[in-house]
């Protein structure tokens, strides 16, 4: 097992990048800098964009990306029951690129299914460390993004049992996230895969859910574990009447259907206090804490253990 300082550089059983390459990177992505914006910029040359997908091809064949990770908090307690692993890509000339940018492009380019297996692997490596981080505690779980993809070409079952024997996590404290796209073309291929995943004991969210088409029947149909409401829902909690009542009607849906309900995006006390009232479960954003280096969101974890304990 990894000890928790040995969680940030595990580059070479991981897959992924050496902190100390991130500490040049910068902690948060590089949207305003204009030479990321001029390479990532649609209506830039065929050569700049081959450029960029020359790059990435490098950064996944040689482990040049990184995970990040957000705390996500039980509403009524505080306490940090799961962290989402993020997915950062430290360029070495246009410093950490964000996942919004990049990964359309993995996904024209079909690096996205290989990506995928990197991240499940590299999240399940780096989250057993936070057993011994958490003592006492009931370690948190960590919860992956994955692409269409990675369950259309049928790599996506493979990927997890791989990352699981990697790391011997159990797989209880996996979860997978995946978008109302995904899920809304699930095909007979698309629920069995996802059955298989929950036979496994892997819970399975619907992210960014409530601003697309996801009817109660898809739901219904759909082994899921957990929703996350998405964070343009939240932007504009309590003031905001209509999205206020929104909230509060999906937030009984979920119930209703047996979920846990997250709230992502959270960035003030207020729309904290707001979604505690109404009974959300768990919460993600900002006010908690910005996506952080594997090693860093373990030492949050021991810091809350050691505050647990004193008192
Ligand atoms: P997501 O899964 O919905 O992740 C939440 C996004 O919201 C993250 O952006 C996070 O940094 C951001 N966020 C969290 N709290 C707040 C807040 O309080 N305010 C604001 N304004 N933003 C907040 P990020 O890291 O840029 O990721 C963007 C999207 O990229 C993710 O959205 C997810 O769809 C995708 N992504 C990230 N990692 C992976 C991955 O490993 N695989 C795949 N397929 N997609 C990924
Ligand atoms: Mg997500
Ligand atoms: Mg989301």
């Amino acid at each position: 097992m990894l000890a928790a300082q040995e969680s940030g550089r595990v580059s070479g059983d991981a897959g992924l990048v050496a902190e100390e390459t991130l500490d040049e990177a910068g902690s948060q992505p590089q949207q305003n800098n204009p030479l990321v914006r001029r390479a990532l910029d649609p209506r830039a040359g065929v050569s700049t964009q081959r450029r960029l997908e020359r790059d990435l091809k490098t950064a996944v064949r040689e482990g040049g990306l990184a995970l990040y990770y957000q705390p996500r908090l039980a509403l009524a307690s505080g306490a940090i029951v799961a962290a989402e692993a993020l997915l950062r890509w430290p360029h070495p000339r246009l410093g950490l690129i964000s996942p919004a940018t990049f990964i359309p492009l993995a996904e024209r380019t079909n690096l996205i299914t290989e990506i995928g297996g990197i991240v499940l692997r590299g999240a399940c490596l780096e989250a057993v460390p936070w057993l011994a981080a958490a003592p006492g505690a009931t370690p948190p779980i960590v919860s992956v993004n994955v692409a269409a993809r990675q369950i259309t070409s049928g790599t996506l079952l493979g990927q997890i049992a791989a990352g699981l024997h990697a790391s011997g996590l159990s797989p209880e404290r996996l979860e997978l996230e995946l978008t109302e796209s995904t899920v809304l073309e699930a095909s007979l291929e698309t629920t069995l895969t996802l059955a298989a995943i929950r036979d496994l004991g892997v819970g399975i969210a619907l992210d960014d859910f409530g601003i697309g088409y996801a009817s109660l029947a898809t739901l219904k149909g759909l082994p899921l574990t957990a929703v996350k409401l998405d964070r343009s829902l939240i932007r504009a909690l309590p003031e905001d009447r209509e999205d206020a009542a929104i909230v509060q009607a999906l937030v009984a849906t979920g119930h209703a259907l047996g979920l846990t309900v997250v709230a992502e995006g959270i960035e003030t006390e207020v729309q904290r206090a707001f979604l505690a009232g109404i009974g959300c479960d768990e919460g993600q954003g900002f006010l908690f804490s910005h996506p952080q280096p594997a090693s860093a969101f373990a030492t949050r974890l021991m810091a809350m253990a050691g505050e647990a304990e004193c008192g």
